[in-house]
């Protein structure tokens, strides 16, 4: 099964897709970590990022492409999160499925008001040591996570946030659009608990 996770910054895409991840256990594909990695090689990758500018869609595709090959005949789902953002990277996607007789099964919106992104984004810390994302209003890290890690991700402030919701509304809404006429596409509360919008979205995939 192959699920999508869609959602502005912040809408808490990563928190939902780790946790059905693991529930169903599913590999969890992480776009912007498999970047952000790639990024501490190669220049141009990171510039991207820095920008809050999406990779252009077949560079990234490129990326993604050798993660995926290593995945999708181990797993018995993918939960892609972070990817695609785009039309034009959905229909990569679904290209390179149909050659391993897979297909996007169904999609997840979570939906967040604008204020509410910005509140949450500013308050979005990373574990410098680990990569890990956590949230200090949402999603703090336990005691095992030391103060002096946590660091704010450069495209984490307000004028890169601006940046990237501006791309997401050029890019991704569209490609919400199309999902919604396909007919796959499930419309969440990005606002309800974390553990509401995991039930949730559990209960829809045991009912497939
Ligand atoms: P994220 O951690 O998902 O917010 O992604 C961080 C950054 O990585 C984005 O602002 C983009 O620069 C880049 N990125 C992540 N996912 C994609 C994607 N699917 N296509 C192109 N660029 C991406």
């Amino acid at each position: 099964m192959n699920i999508l996770i869609l959602g502005p910054q912040g809408s808490g895409k990563g928190t939902q897709a780790k946790a059905i991840s693991q529930e169903m256990g599913f590999f969890h594909f992480e776009a912007g970590e498999i970047l952000r990695k790639v990024a501490s090689k190669d220049r141009k990758i990171k510039e991207y990022i820095k920008k809050g500018k999406l990779v252009p869609d077949e560079e990234a595709f490129r990326i993604f492409e050798k993660f995926l090959r290593r995945q999708i005949k181990r797993s018995k789902g993918i939960i892609f999160d972070g990817f695609p953002r785009t039309i034009s990277q959905y229909q990569l996607l679904e290209e390179w499925l149909a050659k391993n007789d897979k297909k996007v099964d169904i999609a997840f919106f979570l939906d967040v008001s604008e204020k509410e992104i910005i509140r949450r984004l500013s308050a979005r810390r990373m574990d410098k040591k680990t990569g890990r994302i956590y949230n200090l209003i949402t999603n703090p890290p336990g005691k095992e996570v030391k103060k002096e890690d946590l660091v704010q991700r450069e495209d984490d402030k307000p004028a890169i946030i601006r940046k990237r919701l501006e791309s997401y509304k050029r890019h991704t809404l569209p490609l919400l659009a199309m999902l919604e006429k396909k007919k796959i596409l499930w419309k969440l509360n990005g606002e309800k608990p974390i553990h509401t919008i995991r039930d949730e979205i559990l209960r829809i995939l045991k009912t497939r």
